[in-house]
């Protein structure tokens, strides 16, 4: 495609505004819009309509089929097609879509995780249209976004809580931007997600069981180079993969998503794509799509596209970040730094709210990025650590200072700032974006949460994000609304704020083994380092009160959710296990056995021609694998032994809690061993390619 094309092509496989405004009559598009931008409930009777439109032209773009394409909670997306067609009087077929196709369907739920709620409820599920993501065309597919529920109503997917808790941060907003005099139609957070993955040769892809099945090694050296010479962040992108660029953003494209950005990350092989930012709902609805279009195009490029967090021991591992913030209709930064008194003063009451959320609610914005992938970047040096603090930078940190203890700002001004009264001192953007360390950062007129793994769904930790932003939110519009003189309680309320939640501010370095101390024992800070750690503290009855007051989840989706998260992390450590017994039974011993041989032949027959040669190098060699040989066969059997004993387990979090203390720490050691073997043993006969040849595989 040449460049010229691309604001023609730019979203023509959308069903976006522009479609909607050219084919739908103006009652029917003005009715549609209320309900995308203002929730408004939609008539019934202009779905019809709707229908009718987004089926002709999905098949004038080529499509014969519609799904309901839906986030269930297994973390990937899910479709089941149907045709258009129906049997017509004369024996042929026409092309038919209903109104009531477009807003409901029935798939059967009972395939699905729903934790608790399979138990209870009926195994029936629908799935019911989202009229705030467009509609899009798929592999000759129409894609209708939809949120997935069961019989009762309780969600079973990443969307539904999404929207509820999009919704609480909006009634709640729009209830304090009421008290600086404004009548917002509405308030949206906004979310860029930034994507790391690795790009690897399809060939060498397939040679190695644990990424084919598990998506990361659990075996491998590490090779001479690695990420030492930092000469891949930011360097010439390799010309296989710039064509793979090339072909993905026009596939992004095409689909509305607005992808901007691509660059090379530190580690070899590992790259990252950021599009613009868009309201969060469908930005996870497009972070989802890009995800599987990354690996749909990487095959047609003779690659795989890696987008487990971890794929290589010793070298960096893939996050997300999730930039955010919150805007009005009339698009309205919230969090960005206003020029008059008043402005600064509402911008500084959404930080502190955005302050004390995280403050408050620390355990659940660490708990909605925990998988066991994702359990192996944070606090490995490479990733913010599991401890969760907020970035404000310098500047912002000293005007905070300022007026906590009613002191000048950096004895710059002479009057102690009054808030609504004096504006606050210019601090620069630029100044604001260096801390790489910090899991939530400031940065400038939105917060960047980076804690996200490269494969999680961005839905839940901007579910969390919104409800707990909400809930500050509400708690400060319930005193200032009956406040006697609004600026004096909202002065005293910005002070009480910081005084109460400084222990979640930190501007230093986070992957110091200072800071792990100093948050733990001086401020009192979570440090759950694991997902069998952290998940339980969703149940926990602060967490439940907040997400329900504010009717983002029912208490038995909480529950479920609970059950189903610690369920995965169980479901996906155990695979690894079982894939390590495997490789080690079936390929390592049987290779380090044969080169044992090998090199002991090899001794015999030297030896018989000439009994002076020392044979020193098969001698050691052969000694030393011996020895790992018994120690690999001891360990493979006590990993064995683990994975058999979690199966006796009663609960979910007994089970995940022998995952962690004993399965994953048996996998470590026997990998250990194997790894120390690899360096031994001759290359023709290791049976599976190196992280050398796996690293450098795209040229
Ligand atoms: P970086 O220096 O990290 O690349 P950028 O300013 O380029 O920072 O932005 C990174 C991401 O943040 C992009 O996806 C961008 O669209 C997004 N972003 C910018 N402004 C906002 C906002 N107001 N809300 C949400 N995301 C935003
Ligand atoms: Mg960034």
């Amino acid at each position: 495609m040449s460049t010229q094309n691309i604001p023609e092509t730019f979203g023509s496989c959308v069903f976006d505004d522009k479609v909607m405004r050219a084919r739908l009559s103006v009652d029917v598009y003005n009715s549609l819009r209320k309900t995308i931008d203002e929730n408004a409930k939609l008539d019934v009777a202009m779905t019809e309509a709707i229908a009718k439109e987004m089926k002709e032209w999905a098949i004038e773009n080529g499509a014969t089929h519609f799904t309901h394409w839906f986030q269930p909670l297994t973390g990937v997306t899910a479709e089941k097609h149907d045709s258009f067609i129906t049997p017509s009087p004369d024996g042929g077929v026409i092309m038919e879509f209903s109104g009531k196709e477009l807003i409901k369907g029935e798939p059967d739920a009972s395939s699905f995780p729903s934790g608790g709620l399979r138990a209870t409820f009926e195994a029936r599920g629908y799935t019911a249209w989202d009229p705030t993501s467009y509609a899009f065309i798929k592999d000759h597919t129409l894609c209708i976004p939809t949120a997935f529920c069961s019989y009762s109503g309780d969600a079973l997917d990443k969307k539904t809580p999404l929207l509820r808790s999009m919704q609480a941060l909006n009634r709640q907003a729009k209830r304090i931007l009421k008290l600086f005099g404004k009548d917002a139609k509405y308030v949206r957070t906004s979310v860029g997600p930034e994507q790391e993955y690795f790009l690897i040769d399809r060939e060498v892809f397939e040679k190695r069981p644990d990424l084919v099945y598990t998506g990361r090694t659990l075996f491998g050296a590490m090779p001479p180079k690695g990420q030492e010479l930092d000469d891949h962040y930011f360097g010439v992108i390799k010309p296989r993969v710039t064509a793979y660029m090339e072909d993905l953003n026009n596939e992004l494209w095409k689909l509305g998503i607005l992808a901007k950005t691509e660059h090379n990350e530190v580690a070899p092989a590992q790259h990252e794509m950021a599009p613009i930012f868009s309201t969060t709902n469908v930005a996870t609805d497009n972070n989802q799509l890009t995800m599987e279009i990354m690996q749909k195009v990487a095959r047609k490029h003779g690659m795989v596209c890696l987008l487990h967090e971890k794929p290589f021991k010793g070298v960096n591992g893939s996050g997300k970040h999730n930039n955010w913030s919150m805007a009005t209709d009339t698009g309205v930064n919230l969090l960005s730094p206003g020029e008059t008194p008043s402005e600064n003063a509402q911008f500084l009451l959404f930080l502190c709210a955005v302050v004390q959320a995280v403050d408050d609610y620390q355990d659940l914005l660490r708990l909605s990025v925990a998988t066991a992938g994702n359990d192996h970047r944070l606090g490995a040096n490479e990733a913010p650590p599991a401890i969760i603090s907020v970035f404000l930078g310098d500047e912002l940190s000293a005007i905070l200072d300022s007026i906590k203890n009613d002191k000048p700002y950096q004895d710059k001004e002479k009057e102690v700032m009054k808030l609504g009264v004096h504006s606050l001192p210019r601090f620069s953007k630029d100044t604001t974006d260096r801390n790489r360390t910090s899991p939530f950062a400031f940065t400038g007129n939105k917060f960047e949460f980076r804690s996200l793994g490269s494969s999680n769904s961005i839905a839940c930790c901007n579910i969390m994000l919104n409800a707990a932003v909400a809930e500050s939110l509400k708690q400060y519009a319930d005193r200032l609304e009956k406040a006697k003189n609004f600026e004096d309680e909202l002065h005293e309320l910005i002070k009480e704020t910081i005084t109460a939640h400084e222990r979640i501010l930190f501007n230093g370095n986070g992957y110091s083994p200072e800071w792990v101390e100093e948050a733990t024992k001086g401020r009192g800070l979570l440090n759950l380092k694991t997902t069998a750690d952290a998940m339980p503290y969703l149940l926990h009855d602060k967490n439940k009160k907040m997400l329900m007051e504010h009717k983002v989840f029912t208490e038995t989706e909480l529950n479920s959710r609970c059950e189903i998260m610690l369920e995965n992390y169980c479901k996906s450590v155990n695979i690894e296990g079982l894939t390590m017994v495997d490789m080690v039974r079936k390929n390592y011993l049987p290779a380090i056995d044969e080169y044992v041989y090998t090199l002991a032949s090899s001794v015999a027959k030297v030896k018989l021609v000439s009994p002076k040669v020392k044979c020193r190098y098969e001698k050691t060699t052969m000694e030393r694998l011996s020895v790992l040989e018994d120690e690999i066969l001891e360990k493979v059997d006590s990993l064995e032994e683990a994975l058999v004993s979690i199966k006796v387990y009663e609960s979910i979090i007994s089970t995940s809690e022998a995952i962690r203390d004993k399965v994953l720490p048996a996998m470590e050691d026997l990998r250990a061993s194997v790894d120390e073997a690899e360096m031994l043993v001759g290359e023709k006969q290791w049976p599976f390619p190196s992280y050398g040849k796996l690293l450098f595989s795209v040229y």
